[in-house]
């Protein structure tokens, strides 16, 4: 446990842990999204970080979690990521620090940083900073986005990845709108560019029985994909109820409470699903 160390309104110690630690009202004096303009990036919102992650990107990775997202998923497990006041002030020259520390590190097992959420794109100027500084510590870099926010990601920021994890969450559009309570059409036209310019991507779809597991809305999906050559994988993750408790923690009404976890059927069959589109999956 470490106590964090502050200057002025800003708090520097980025918290060690997991995405599936509870965090809240950490920064309670900050502003609510549709009001935040973060200036040149020089400070940011963070949930947390873990270390050691195999699963967002090739290698060993550091996994850092940004505050604030504009969808709001139905099945969610980190809804504590939502707000930036939930998430710790943090600046940029902080986590650049503390990164270089574990540089030596991720280049010898051929990871990498990831930025993750929440939704980066929140904090385009910060994560792009931090990308930046990733990529002058020789690390590969990632992030893992929704996609909604893509047009954020300006060229420049795009230089700074090597990686794009795309959540596509549904492909037809009244389904995405019922899952995040956003439009689909963003993430496809960000999907679009990505492609248009070779950047590598891995698909995400989250797999959640009689939500998003209609074959035509996984046919959608498969369908846009499988003619992108840009797009190394799609990776089915299987609807889980680790994040429950947050929706609780927050006072948020739940509306997965009684949805099963995946069952080995139904995720053999969405593989089959992009398998048979011509999709690699895993
Ligand atoms: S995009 Fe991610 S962080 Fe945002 S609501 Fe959906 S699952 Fe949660």
């Amino acid at each position: 446990m470490t106590t964090p160390d502050v200057a002025g309104d800003v708090t520097f110690e980025i918290p060690q842990g997991s995405r599936h630690e509870f965090r809240h009202d950490l920064s309670p004096d900050a502003p609510a999204l549709e009001n935040y303009s973060e200036g040149d990036g020089a400070f940011g919102y963070a949930h947390s970080y873990e270390t050691g992650s195999r699963v967002d990107g090739p290698g060993v990775r550091i996994t850092l979690f940004l505050s604030g997202c504009p969808l709001r998923c139905q099945y969610c497990h980190n809804p504590d990521t939502w707000k930036l006041k939930h998430g710790v002030r943090v600046t940029l020259e902080r986590v650049v620090t503390r990164l270089g520390h574990f540089a030596p590190a991720l280049r010898a097992l051929k990871g990498g940083l990831t930025i993750s959420g929440g939704e980066p794109l929140v904090q385009a100027a910060f994560s792009r900073r931090i990308l930046g500084a990733a990529k002058s510590l020789g690390l590969h870099t990632a992030i893992e986005t929704s996609g909604f926010l893509g047009e954020r990601a300006n060229d420049e920021y795009l230089k700074e990845l090597d990686l794009v994890i795309l959540d596509i969450k549904s492909g037809d559009p009244e389904t995405y709108l019922r899952a995040t309570r956003q439009p689909l059409a963003p993430t496809l036209r960000f999907a679009e560019r990505l492609a248009a310019m070779g950047k590598p991507v891995w698909v995400r779809y989250t797999l959640v029985p009689e939500l998003t597991d209609d074959p035509a809305n996984v046919e959608a999906v498969a369908k846009f994909v499988a003619p992108m050559k840009n797009v190394e994988w799609v990776e089915v993750l299987p609807f889980h109820q680790l994040g429950a408790f947050k929706w609780k923690e927050l006072g948020l009404e739940y509306q997965l409470a009684d949805t099963p976890p995946a069952s080995s059927d139904l995720v053999a069959r969405v593989h089959g699903q992009f398998r048979d589109a011509g999709c690699n999956v895993r």
